[in-house]
């Protein structure tokens, strides 16, 4: 079992985010994750009496580095209370630059927590400020020495590409900056315009100029060579790792574990049923000290749900899709994907291989990944 947890609160609100999260306060924020751990007692005791293996935990946001480290550390003892850490689990939290102190770097290590996301995002620091995100150059290499010192190895950093003002020339730049701190993994992703964000309403003004989506596919695809030259292993279309340090609760995500997701907003997957919390965070704290799960919505997936959400999950991993599995899994619907005439174009266009039984993206599949998925799930 994986858990992930969402912690929704930031000092400041980046204008490209559409994630859910309010102004740090610290009482409330403390009110809401001791409310969490409420949270976590009750799903654990739905689903049964015995401890619960976990595989993985996953500590995002919001910026959880704001959490007070007592509190991080009492949850993780309420939650080992119910459940069993595999030897290997994997304990992830992300992390702002300009908010991780040693001391929270030093206490989330000492609470079991092993590996630690930085959200570097850019070195390009002008390019960050139109987009109202607060951290400078000097911010991102203090985060991975405090990490380093604290004693993670297992550091991961975000970067993003197709920023305002960004050239190749800059973003070539950027990678090697960040490939310099030797990240066990890097998320390579593009910056996109969510509807209702205060970005949207910049790039409708004409306030930010973001690349034209010629230059970002090509952004992308200049920023992949590079990574994978510089030993990192693409193993999804925007998650890059070297040493095998692949993030295991994503591709927990990816091949349709089950996981519980705790806190505003988050959602879970168990037996079948896709579960999404309120996005409320007075809602949610009410619901929970009352004794209530805080469930807005749950959903049933039915077999045509699942086939397709199984190939939208593998078909953007490095092993593709395994046809004989689908097969397997889901009977003659599968056929639906594997004898769908527009896998057989894009086979020719050279945008997918068929590899022993696998259907994997190409190189230049992994450009249109997006697109490509969804023509193939229309
Ligand atoms: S810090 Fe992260 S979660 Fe918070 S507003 Fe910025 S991008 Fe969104």
């Amino acid at each position: 079992m994986s858990i992930y947890t969402h912690f929704p609160f930031c000092t400041n609100l980046c204008a490209y985010c559409d994630f859910y999260k309010e102004p740090y306060a610290r009482d409330r924020a403390a009110r809401l994750f001791k409310a969490i751990g409420y949270e976590a007692e009750m799903v654990f005791s739905v689903l049964g009496h015995e401890p619960i293996d976990v595989a993985s935990i996953y500590i995002g946001g919001g910026t959880p580095s704001l959490l007070d480290p007592q509190l991080l550390e009492d949850w993780v003892r309420s939650v080992g209370s119910y459940t069993h850490f595999l030897p290997d689990y994997e304990f992830s939290i992300e992390v702002n630059p300009e908010s991780l102190t040693s001391e929270f770097a030093q206490r989330s290590f000492g609470a079991g927590v092993n590996r630690i996301i930085i959200g570097a995002q850019s070195f390009l620091v002008k390019s960050l400020k139109l987009l109202n995100r607060k951290q400078t150059t000097k911010d991102i290499y203090r985060a991975f020495y405090r990490a380093r010192s604290a004693g993670y190895e297992n550091i991961a950093a975000d970067l993003i590409f197709g920023l305002p003002a960004q050239t190749m020339k800059s973003l070539k730049a950027d990678i090697e900056r960040l490939i310099d701190l030797e990240p066990a993994h890097i998320s390579f992703y593009e910056l996109t315009v969510e509807e209702g964000t205060r970005l949207a309403e910049q790039v409708a003004s004409g306030e930010i100029k973001l690349p034209t989506e010629e230059k970002s596919a090509e952004m992308y695809g200049f920023g992949a060579h590079l990574l994978i030259d510089r030993k990192y292993r693409r193993y999804e279309v925007s998650s890059f790792a070297r040493d095998g340090r692949r993030s295991r609760h994503n591709y927990a995500y990816w091949t349709g574990a089950p996981y519980i997701g705790l806190g505003p907003s988050a959602h879970g997957y168990i037996n079948n049923v896709r579960y999404g919390n309120t996005a409320d965070i007075d809602r949610y704290i009410e619901t929970v000290e009352a004794g209530y799960l805080p469930i807005a919505f749950a959903e049933d997936l039915n077999d045509d749900q699942r086939l397709m959400e199984t190939v939208m999950l593998s078909l953007r991993t490095n092993e593709g899709l395994d046809q004989q599995k689908l097969v397997n899994r889901f009977g003659d619907t599968a056929g639906r994907v594997i004898d769908n005439p527009i896998v057989k174009q894009y086979i020719k266009s050279g945008h997918i291989i068929d590899d022993s039984g696998f259907l994997r993206l190409t190189d230049s599949g992994f450009l249109l990944a997006d697109k490509i998925i969804l023509d193939l799930i229309a």
